[in-house]
């Protein structure tokens, strides 16, 4: 049986210089969180706002905790403060309260723009074209408290390896773009894809965040 000590070293061996791994720790017990800890990882990534808030106050304070699942905009609140990087801005409604939110806790929150480019209907964030038309109209000038560091996708959930590059592909190219719209934009530099089974292509694409939670800790239980 390999461990989670096992998991993320051999993870680790196969990222590039530069390529940060958030260890997934969603639905998992706290103690295999300090396994990882103990290994030495330092970020992690939560989905749900309650799991966090206590799964924070049990590790320590050094643990930088990402946020990558739908944030209802009644819990920004909560998050505020707690929250190293909120990956999942799916809305600009949403990201409007999580600055006014920022602004009256006085603090700044970094957050990635979460775009929508799998085949699944179900799955959260902007399109293509709505984050284009986002930065090509400078909207972010008007936030006060909220720093975009970037943006994260998925890809589609299939065993298609050329679909699943192709919406890396996507994901990358739409980064670089905005870019080229919003050259002002300091530090967008993050471009958050890859899963447990899909994380090494997303590397080859440009990834320079890997969101994993099977490898590591093994399956979840819901
Ligand atoms: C759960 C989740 C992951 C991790 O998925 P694994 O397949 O377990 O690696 C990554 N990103 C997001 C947004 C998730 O919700």
């Amino acid at each position: 049986m390999t461990t989670i000590s096992d998991n993320l070293r051999r993870i680790y061996r196969t990222l590039p210089e530069g390529v940060e791994l958030v260890a997934v720790s969603k639905f998992h017990p706290v103690e295999k969180l300090r396994e990882a800890y103990a290994a030495g990882q330092r970020i992690f990534g939560e989905s749900r706002e309650q799991e966090l808030e206590h799964k924070v106050c049990q590790m320590p304070d050094d643990v930088r905790w990402h946020f990558i699942g739908h944030l209802q905009t009644n819990k920004v609140k909560r998050l505020i403060g707690k929250v190293s990087l909120i990956e999942s801005i799916d809305s600009e409604r949403l990201l409007r309260i999580v600055d006014e939110q920022s602004a009256a806790a006085g603090v700044v929150t970094r957050v990635l723009m979460q775009v929508h480019v799998a085949a699944e209907e179900t799955k959260f964030g902007f399109l293509p074209s709505e984050l284009e038309a986002y930065f090509a109209e400078h909207r972010y000038e008007s936030l006060r408290a909220t720093h975009i560091c970037g943006i994260m996708g998925m890809a589609t959930n299939t065993d298609d390896k050329e679909r699943v590059a192709a919406d890396f592909a996507a994901i990358a190219a739409l980064h670089r773009r905005i870019k080229a719209l919003a050259p002002d934009l300091r530090g967008f530099d993050t471009v958050s894809m890859g899963m447990s089974d899909d994380y090494e292509l997303a590397v080859a694409h440009g990834s320079t965040l890997v969101r994993i939670g099977t490898a590591i800790f093994g399956n979840r239980e819901y």
